[in-house]
């Protein structure tokens, strides 16, 4: 222990790792994963096209076929570059690999953010939205100012808020940082407005997606768009086969299917609509959602909710006591119509 005490860094022994809590025999409604598995006919085609692929050769280190999909899937021209990661995680990370001066995120915002930075040894500062989960605009612009950060990450829509901020906000703080904006737009198939055409007059600003949240959380594939400088320093950090074979292939499948896709995320959409209305006859404080979940706040009995929901066994995220403006908030992904309803009765039942 003396020697892991020496050689391990200070920072990383002090750091909690990402906890994912036991689900099994829940109804797990605690991680924005889409309910909907492949259509039973989608599926015998995608093995079928598994089936192919040579398993003892590396796979393509470029992912050519793929990020020309994804390049189409996004509406990305030309004149900008792409890089994939295995998640959008690892882009989070071979970000503040490759720009180490530090990172500002608004708070309460995706708890990856300040993991990440620790784990890399990058300095974090968090910036409060305002009561309303709104951007602090001069404050970001103020903190920006004071700390010069390399960074800047923002979710839009926002995790786990729910809310998508404005273009003009964004841009603003863009006008103002002195370094990269990151974007991230992991919830954008579910609402929200792209920053992509900020892009041509941003030379800075780059956008994170993912197809996690969109119905692939397994396949682990997010993707960066952005000015081709800032793409090609990202290759310097990315290693070679980060994205493998069978997820290069099911990837570009999928892609192939975006209509199945599209219905879902209109079911995720229509459900969304009748959990908030739901959630708020039964006098829960319901914030507006361009998500696949939703915030809801029960004013002095936060955790009691939580873990009546548990002994139901329905599991959503206990927000309370993880920012000051999320007390007694919890977070429930929009399920499948069944799971939704198991979860309503839970609240009613008491
Ligand atoms: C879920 C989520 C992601 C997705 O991460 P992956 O590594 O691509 O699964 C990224 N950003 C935010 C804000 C998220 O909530």
């Amino acid at each position: 222990m003396d020697r892991l005490k020496r050689l391990v860094r200070q920072e990383l022994q002090a750091l909690t790792p990402y906890h994912v809590p036991p689900a099994e025999g829940f109804i797990k409604l605690d991680a924005m994963e889409n309910p909907y598995p492949l259509p039973q006919e989608m599926r015998a085609a995608w093995l079928e096209r598994l089936k192919g692929i040579p398993l003892n050769r590396y796979p393509d280190p470029e992912a050519r076929a793929l990020k020309a999909r994804l390049r189409r899937f996004a509406g990305l021209d030309g004149r900008f570059g792409m890089v994939l990661g295995n998640g959008s995680d690892e882009i989070l990370q071979m970000l503040c690999l490759a720009i180490p001066q530090g990172v500002l995120a608004p708070e309460p915002s995706f708890s990856m953010y300040p993991l990440i930075a620790a784990m890399v040894g990058v300095p974090y500062h968090g910036v409060p939205l305002k009561e309303d989960f709104s951007l602090d605009v001069p404050a970001m612009i103020e903190a920006m100012a004071a700390r010069k950060p390399g960074i800047v990450f923002i979710a839009s829509p926002n995790n786990p808020t729910g809310n998508a901020f404005p273009l003009e906000a964004i841009e603003a703080i863009l006008e103002q940082s002195p370094g990269i904006v990151v974007v991230d737009e992991a919830y954008l198939p579910f609402g929200g407005e792209s920053a992509l055409e900020l892009l041509p007059r941003h030379p800075h600003l780059l956008i994170l997606r993912t197809l996690s949240k969109l119905g692939l959380a397994g396949l682990r594939l997010g993707w960066i768009m952005g000015h081709l400088p800032w793409m090609e320093v990202l290759d310097k950090v990315r290693l070679p086969y980060n994205i493998n074979s069978l997820t290069q292939a099911s990837a570009a499948f999928a892609l192939e299917h975006q209509d199945v896709f599209a219905a879902q995320i209109a079911a995720i959409k229509r459900e969304r609509a009748r959990l908030s209305q739901a959630l708020s006859a039964l006098g829960f404080e319901v914030y507006p959602s361009a998500a696949n979940f939703i915030l809801f706040r029960a004013p002095g009995e936060g955790e009691a909710v939580f873990e009546r929901l548990r002994a139901h066994k329905v599991l959503v995220r206990c927000l309370h006591g993880s920012h000051p403006l999320l007390a007694d908030c919890l977070r429930v992904t929009v399920g499948l119509p069944e799971e939704n309803d198991a979860f309503l009765k839970a609240l009613r039942r008491g």
